[in-house]
C-alpha cells in the first residue's frame, strides 16, 4: 500500500492521543462496534483554517483523517474526541452523515449531538433522548477552562452544507 507513505508515520504523542480518544469513545454505545483507529491520523494543518469554509473551526475531520489547526500538544483531548467522534460515525452511516448537514444543518444536527456526548457526557443516546440532547448541547458551549485550545469550535463533515 503506497499510500501509507505519503504520511510521515504517527509520533508516540499522536498514538497516545487517539487511542485515549477511543477509550472515551468506547464507554460510549452510540454504534455496534467501536471505532476503528487502525487507519486514523492526525494532521496539523494551518494553513487550511486560513480558508474561508474552515476559519470558524479547530478541526476537521474528512474519513479516517483528523485535520488540527495548532499542533497536538495546543490541543484539547476534548476536540480530538470530538473529531473522533465523526470518524466513528463516518465508519458506520458514511451517506447519511454526509447528507444530514443537508438538511438537519449543523448545531442541532444528530451527529454534532454525538459528538458532543464525548466531551464527558458519558450518557449514550438512546429512547426519549431529547432531553439528554439538550442538556449536551447547551453543556458543549460552554468554554472549556484549562486547555490551551478549548475552544469547541470545530468541523461540519462533507459536503459542507449550508451553516452559517
Ligand atoms: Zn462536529
Amino acid at each position: 500500500m503506497p499510500r501509507r507513505h505519503l504520511l510521515p508515520p504517527p509520533t508516540p504523542a499522536e498514538r497516545a492521543v487517539v487511542a485515549a480518544a477511543k477509550a472515551r469513545l468506547d464507554r460510549l454505545s452510540l454504534y455496534p462496534t467501536p471505532v476503528d483507529i487502525r487507519r486514523v491520523r492526525i494532521l496539523q494543518t494551518p494553513w487550511l483554517f486560513e480558508l474561508p469554509w474552515f476559519r470558524r473551526f479547530d478541526g476537521y475531520e474528512a474519513g479516517p483523517l483528523v485535520f488540527l489547526r495548532r499542533p497536538l500538544e495546543q490541543t484539547s483531548e476534548d476536540l480530538i474526541v470530538h473529531e473522533l467522534c465523526h470518524v466513528w460515525q463516518s465508519q458506520h452511516r458514511f451517506l447519511r452523515m454526509a447528507l444530514s448537514y443537508l438538511w438537519e444543518g449543523y448545531r442541532d444536527n444528530r451527529h454534532e449531538v454525538e459528538a458532543r456526548l464525548g466531551r464527558g457526557d458519558r450518557r449514550t443516546l438512546g429512547g426519549g433522548a431529547g432531553r439528554q440532547q439538550t442538556a449536551a448541547r447547551h453543556a458543549s458551549r460552554e468554554p472549556s477552562v484549562g486547555r490551551s485550545s478549548g475552544s469547541p469550535r470545530e468541523r461540519p463533515v462533507w459536503p459542507p452544507r449550508g451553516a452559517r
